[in-house]
């Protein structure tokens, strides 16, 4: 790990909560971030100060095995932070928020089913909600880690919603993706139930994923391109 990494992966985070707080997803003190630094250690924001007076320096070293390092405590959530990162070897970065809509769904428990095929980019069928358990706890972060399996996003009941990604751009999209569902699901509860897709539909979405937005995918049928 070399020093200019670390001090990178710190106005990374810092960055990362700016724009949680800029696009709606958070405000005052709620919600929190990490991003993985080695093998057994992550940077994480740290509790209770506000995002706009967060310098580098504020960012705490965790070690998985609970030690930290630097003037400031850890998130009070740093025991889901630390799982997801030990268990996850898929994802480097967790955004936590208490975004309106995906808050608003947590609160009635509602898990978001298939109403709309991005729900797929969460990694399947529905995005989950894990049952409540008092912020900063095992007892959350276990409830988190079960809704996650499968998942890059839950939502976390009486609470918020939890977002992971392979870096902090990617989990503040599935953030902001998440709220964006969230939102939409709940206005199309408002004159009516959606209309669901079936199993077979997602799968046909999952599988099309696999290429989408990709520069290298095969041509559609009936495109032809000349360089
Ligand atoms: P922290 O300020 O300790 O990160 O707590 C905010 C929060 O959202 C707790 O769930
Ligand atoms: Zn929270």
């Amino acid at each position: 790990m070399t020093p200019s990494r670390e001090a990178s992966l710190r106005s990374e985070l810092i960055d990362t909560c700016n724009a949680m707080a800029e696009h709606g997803l958070t405000f005052g003190t709620s919600g929190n971030a990490s991003v993985r630094l080695d093998e057994e250690s992550l940077l994480i924001t740290p509790t209770g100060l506000p995002y706009a007076s967060l310098r580098p320096n504020d960012i705490v070293h965790l070690r998985f095995d609970g030690q930290f390092y630097g003037g400031q405590r850890p998130s009070s959530e740093w025991l889901f932070h630390r799982d997801i990162m030990r268990e996850r070897h898929d994802v480097n970065a967790v955004v936590h928020t208490h975004s309106s809509f995906a808050t608003t769904l947590a609160c009635q428990g509602t898990s978001i089913p298939s109403f709309h095929y991005m729900v797929a980019v969460a990694g399947g069928d529905n995005i989950r909600c894990a049952p409540y358990a008092l912020f900063g706890t095992q007892a959350l972060s276990d409830q988190a880690l079960e809704a996650l399996d499968q998942r890059t996003a839950c939502l976390l009941a009486n609470h918020g919603q939890l977002a992971l990604g392979k870096d902090l751009s990617a989990a503040l999209k599935m953030a902001g993706e998440v709220e964006t569902l969230s939102r939409m699901f709940w206005q199309s509860l408002q004159n009516g139930s959606p209309i669901l897709l079936s199993v077979e539909e997602m799968a046909h979405v999952k599988k099309k994923f696999e290429y989408y937005g990709k520069q290298d995918a095969p041509l559609d049928d009936g495109l032809s391109q000349d360089k």
